[in-house]
């Protein structure tokens, strides 16, 4: 396995060339490029997945290893639903093991206003069938123990799992090239070539692909690249920092938070940590772009956000990250194989006393890791999963919005039957890329 957190110093397991033609490319290697390319290969489709560094090396490895359907917009649930019956199928499929257990996830109440938030879900939770429910005091206490501090509650959903996301994923894309997908790592999409409003290649860095059917899963890059098509995705990224312990004490086998600090037990005894509050977001030329879009979300968390004026050189929306450039020559993606921002010391240090001032016990505990990812966001907090209506044969799923791990085999097998054009057999219409240009209201998702 590769270091952590992985980097294009990383061997390049999935390497080249590109063929010259496939039925289907995918543009990414995170969980949702995997897994699509995992289901179509698994109907004999031929496809081939683009990775400009590293399968999973950006958010899909970077991620917390919560799998909920906790606190989920109601729109998203009958696919996180089927997403955790599909991880224990692939994980099996897979013979690896990629720390899937079901041991739940948890979220604490500070205030009174928090518990008024769960009841809120609780009422999504019974349409579902969730088996998600509230807890007073004592039961919050009897379920995390050792907490120096009481709760005023909790909501939690015991049969929430949790993975190891940096085996996990990479262990899907090694069943998807078993199953006949064609995974070229380190190989960067630079641009789409379309005529007469339709698909008919993709220009890598590598050299050409005949295909009818592109699908964009490129995370935080997919802005970028779609931009330059002139499909305009309101998407933003920001900056967050992880941390895990060494191996310590069981307190709790799932994953809980609270407003100041998430903790999730991990496969080898630690903790995988994080701080609550506020992300760091870039501004750059798409933040203004997009800016009133994101007005109801500031509204609703104005403390969700810090603001720096630039990004560091390279960045997808980094004032000078090039907006064009041709076929033949460098584009942003090859110059930045593995998005890699580094964890914000102040955070790490205040994640680290957070722990250990709700489990004093651990006082002498050691952070072994710390590491930064970039969320990619949307103003809604809900992906973008469509078909792009002015480019026949073009598809996007992006966005995911800091939960897309858990959902992603869901997303996988929606999106894979949405290129094949079956029904995918939920209701997608939440999830329109023109929600954004049609008038809609922006319906925020939850913040839970
Ligand atoms: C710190 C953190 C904690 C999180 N915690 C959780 C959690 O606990 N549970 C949960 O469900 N979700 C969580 N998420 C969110 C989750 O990780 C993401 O939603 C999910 O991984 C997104 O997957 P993706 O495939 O869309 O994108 P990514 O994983 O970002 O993958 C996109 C890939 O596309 C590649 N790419 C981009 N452009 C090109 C191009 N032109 N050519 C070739 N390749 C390209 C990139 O290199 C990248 O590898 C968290 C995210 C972060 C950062």
């Amino acid at each position: 396995m590769h270091a952590f957190p992985f980097t294009e110093a990383d061997p390049i397991q999935h390497p080249g060339p590109p063929p010259k033609t496939s039925e289907v490319v995918i543009v990414g290697g995170g969980v949702i490029g995997v897994t699509t390319a995992l289901f179509l290969a698994s109907r004999n489709i031929p496809v081939t997945l683009l990775e400009k560094g590293r399968v999973a090396a950006e958010q899909s490895s970077r991620n917390w290893g919560w799998i909920r359907k906790q606190g989920r917009d109601a729109d998203e649930l009958p696919i996180v639903i089927e997403a955790i019956r599909l991880w224990r199928q692939l994980a099996e499929e897979s013979g690896e093991d990629i720390g899937l257990t079901q041991t739940g996830v948890t979220y604490l109440a500070n205030a009174d206003k928090d518990m008024a938030d769960f009841e809120a879900f609780m009422k999504i939770a019974a349409a579902h069938d969730l088996d998600t429910r509230l807890l007073d005091v004592d039961e919050t206490a009897k379920l995390i123990t050792g907490m120096s501090r009481r709760f005023k509650g909790a909501m939690t959903t015991p049969s929430d799992m949790r993975a190891e996301p940096w085996l996990a994923v990479p262990a899907l894309a090694r069943l998807a090239a078993r199953k006949g997908a064609r995974i070229v790592e380190n190989c960067a999409a630079r641009t789409l070539d379309i005529a007469a409003g339709r698909i008919k290649g993709v220009w890598t860095e590598a050299g050409y692909i005949e295909t009818s059917t592109v699908l964009v899963a490129g995370g935080a890059w997919s802005s970028l690249f779609l931009a330059r098509h002139g499909v305009s995705i309101p998407q933003l990224s920001v900056r967050v920092t992880v941390a895990a312990t060494e191996p310590l004490p069981e307190i709790y086998a799932g994953a809980a938070a609270d407003d100041h600090i998430a903790f999730r037990r991990r496969q080898d005894g630690g903790y995988t940590l994080a701080g609550g509050g506020s992300h760091l977001l870039y501004l750059g030329p798409d933040a203004f772009r997009h800016a009133t879009k994101y007005i109801p979300a500031l509204r609703n968390d104005p403390l969700g956000a810090r603001y720096f004026p630039y990004a560091p050189s390279g960045y997808p929306d980094g004032w000078s990250t090039p907006r064009d450039w041709a076929p033949d020559s460098e584009t942003p993606f090859e110059r930045m194989r593995v998005l890699n921002p580094a964890p914000e010391p102040a955070r790490l240090r205040a994640i680290e006393r957070n722990f250990k001032q709700l489990f004093p016990q651990f006082e002498k505990a050691c952070l072994k890791v710390g590491w930064g990812g970039m969320i990619d966001a949307m103003p809604d907090v809900v992906p973008v999963v469509d078909r792009v209506q002015a480019i026949a044969g073009l598809f996007v799923a992006t966005g995911m919005s800091g939960h897309g791990f858990g959902i992603g085999p869901g997303m996988g097998r929606v999106v894979s039957d949405m290129i094949q054009g079956n029904n995918t057999g939920h209701d997608l219409s939440r999830f329109r890329l023109q929600r954004f240009y049609d008038g809609s209201p922006v319906r925020l998702g939850p913040a839970l």
